[in-house]
């Protein structure tokens, strides 16, 4: 796709007369226009959704706003500020839905763009060290990139303010799905890091905004951070950075994360273009779990009142469909 983008012409046949719905929830910039001009890219029309304007304002389920607007259009984008939306969205939608971020579960697209990054700098994934430094708790581009990192075997480290952790239950998954090699360290050793990933503290999942800012302070990019750094280290964070990276390491050659973002257009077409085109259909593994009520309170079943558990293969844990917490 990012070759493609040199043929305007070539690129925007690929998904000519088809309609795509960008139903976002949640406040978004990047993934909101990186979709967008994505879809444009490749010749699709976007149907654009004003949640302020729309029926949930009149008291409309989101299944059923879902539903609807499946009816309307080829794709469904969609954010939403709840876990599991977009599976919940995928259940109900007779056409593709891809997941632009669900609350502090998961962000997808936003791990492919990392993935892409981390290929094109360092000419692979598998065993490249990778070291994600900040809120792993609510970070969703975290949750994902780590399942990603696990596929594609690099070496993780994860690094985080105290009581911010990765969930154990997300690590244990990937190391036993996935072979994960995972290390938890207090501070990061840099000397020997190919990638630095970092995120801002996600302040709107905190309970008390003080406690945010503390954390943040604590734990920042800054020149001393690189101290003594491996000098190919790629500095990548998602986007928007707020404070958590010193403004003078910008101009650092190692901080690579404008490059990055410029890469979720290409990414997102290919993801637009696969969904689009049959490919990617999740399969139907897995069995409903009757007498499930998922604990999270973030979580989408509680205010849809969609309980459904869920099991996948032999010996696995139950597991809420939605947000995908285990059980217990
Ligand atoms: N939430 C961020 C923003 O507003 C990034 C994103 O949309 O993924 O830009
Ligand atoms: N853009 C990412 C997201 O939407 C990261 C962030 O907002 O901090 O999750």
């Amino acid at each position: 796709m990012e070759e493609l983008l040199a043929s305007p012409e070539r690129c925007a046949g690929i998904l000519q007369n088809r309609l795509v719905a960008n139903m976002f929830f949640e406040a978004s910039t990047r993934t909101n226009q990186s979709f967008q001009a994505a879809a444009n890219r490749l010749g699709a029309k976007i149907l654009v959704f004003h949640p302020q304007s729309g029926s949930g304002a009149k008291g409309e389920s989101f299944s059923d706003t879902m539903r609807m607007v499946d009816g309307y259009s080829d794709a469904v984008i969609v954010r939403h500020p709840c876990e599991g939306a977009a599976r919940l969205a995928a259940d109900v939608c007779e056409h593709p839905v891809i997941n632009a971020g669900d609350g502090g579960n998961q962000h997808p697209t936003q791990a492919f763009i990392d993935l892409y990054t981390v290929r094109k700098l360092k000419g692979k994934v598998g065993g490249v060290k990778v070291v994600l430094f900040g809120d792993l708790a609510h970070a969703r581009s975290m949750h994902s990139l780590l399942y990603g990192l696990s596929m594609f075997k690099a070496k993780i480290t994860l690094c985080s303010p105290p009581g911010l952790g990765m969930a154990e239950w997300m690590v244990e998954e990937a190391r036993r799905k996935f072979g994960a090699k995972v290390a938890i360290e207090k501070k990061p050793d840099l000397s020997s890091a190919d990638v630095l990933y970092t995120c801002r503290v996600q302040k709107e999942r905190f309970g008390s905004p003080r406690e945010a800012d503390a954390a943040q302070a604590a734990f920042r990019v800054s020149k001393k951070l690189l101290e003594g750094a491996n000098e190919e280290l790629a500095i990548l964070h998602p986007l928007p950075k707020v404070d958590e990276i010193d403004a003078e390491v910008d101009s650092d050659p190692r901080a690579r994360y404008f490059e990055q973002a410029k890469n979720g257009v290409p990414v997102r077409m290919a993801a637009l273009a696969m969904c689009m085109r049959g490919f990617g259909r999740e399969g139907k593994g897995g069995r409903r779990v009757p007498g499930f009520s998922c604990k999270n309170q973030s979580c989408i079943s509680g205010i849809e009142k969609a309980h459904w558990g869920w099991a996948e293969g032999a010996g696995l844990r139950v597991r809420c469909r939605y947000c995908e917490r285990p059980a217990g």
